[in-house]
């Protein structure tokens, strides 16, 4: 197997605001893996929050090709595990290895991923679209281009958030969770929660830093509506740690080293009792469309990283009154635009 990268700049719509930072250009990376005739295709997503970048994605990648370069693509689950252990720090860059991994595999026998894992296309949930922070007023601007999103995740976690929260809850009847990214102590995260209750709000992403299972249950406890983790649950090792303490927990592909280390997660989660997110970055068609084929395993989806950017060079996935509709072409599906 030939591994070939590069790199991918993916121009965002509306500047991305969360509570600790904002983005306008997300500094992706392509991943094509050749078997022969076959070309399997990923993308890596660093994060600087998990100590990555296209830099650090690049050199990780140089590294595991010549370790690659002579195994049989079939033993995904051999050559994922052992790059998890030597990559510990760059997941990201394993996870882009293993969704081309996935594509080339199923593009091999002629099936569609969510073939290859034992689902069914009818079961995808619906995907929310995300807004960022910004004015109160901007904030309702781009929930008004969201109408055809039955599902809204707000970010929270800055001064008028109660205030973009209560305002949007009259301006519209969709479901609405909000993220706070890490944002508050755990008072402030119960105190907040209170008040945000009052506006039909499904659910509260990672109220509190990670690193403190017990504070998260604290939280929980102490408040009315479900928490999720997404911060606090990284890799599968960090799920257990979760059992109690929240009510279900987000999984990304970058974060944890894609859809082998994603499937782990899944059935740790449910074995648990906790419900399941699957989530992304800024990403584009192809690592969204890698994780839409999982996502009959999920609870919820918050699948629109490729909705955010304004130059997506693939197409795989789409979204229709918020559900997730895969593509039936062998392998992740996904074409050049
Ligand atoms: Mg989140």
């Amino acid at each position: 197997m030939r591994l070939a990268f590069e790199k991918m700049d993916l121009n965002l719509q509306h500047t991305f605001r969360i509570s600790r930072g904002a983005e306008d250009v997300a500094r992706n990376v392509r991943v094509v893996l050749e078997d022969g005739e076959v070309k399997g295709i990923g993308e890596c997503a660093p994060s600087e929050f998990y100590g990555q970048n296209q830099e650090t994605v690049a050199e990780a990648l140089e590294a595991m090709a010549p370790l690659i370069s002579d195994k049989d693509p079939f033993e995904i689950e051999e050559i994922i595990s052992s790059l998890v252990k030597q990559f510990p720090h760059n997941l990201a860059a394993v996870s882009g290895v293993d969704i081309a991994l996935h594509d080339l595999v199923a593009k091999k026998l002629g099936v569609p991923l969510y073939r290859l894992f034992g689902l069914s296309k009818e079961t995808t949930p619906l995907t929310s679209f995300t807004i960022g922070i910004d004015t109160v007023e901007k904030m309702m601007e781009k929930v008004k281009e969201a109408r055809l999103y039955p599902v809204l995740k707000l970010k929270v976690g800055f001064e008028n958030d109660l205030k973009a929260v209560a305002a949007i809850r009259r301006q519209t009847d969709a479901t609405i969770r909000v993220d706070a990214n890490c944002a508050w102590s755990v008072e402030e995260a119960i105190s907040k929660i209170h008040a945000l209750s009052e506006y039909g709000i499904e659910f509260v992403e990672q109220p509190i830093e990670p690193g403190d299972p017990d504070a998260l249950r604290k939280v929980r406890e102490n408040v009315p509506l479900p928490i999720i983790s997404d911060e606090s649950s990284v890799v599968p090792e960090d799920v257990p740690k979760l059992f109690g303490c929240v009510d279900g927990i987000n999984i990304k592909l970058s974060k944890c080293g894609g859809l082998r280390q994603a499937l782990k997660m899944i059935h740790t989660a449910k074995s648990g009792g906790l419900k399941v997110m699957l989530g992304c970055m800024i990403e584009s068609s192809i690592s969204v469309t890698a994780a839409a084929h999982l996502s009959p395993l999920a609870d919820w989806a918050d699948l629109d990283g490729n909705l955010l950017i304004k130059d997506d060079p693939f197409r795989g996935v789409t979204v229709k009154e918020g559900k997730l509709i895969l593509p039936d072409a062998p392998g992740l599906g996904i074409t050049p635009r």
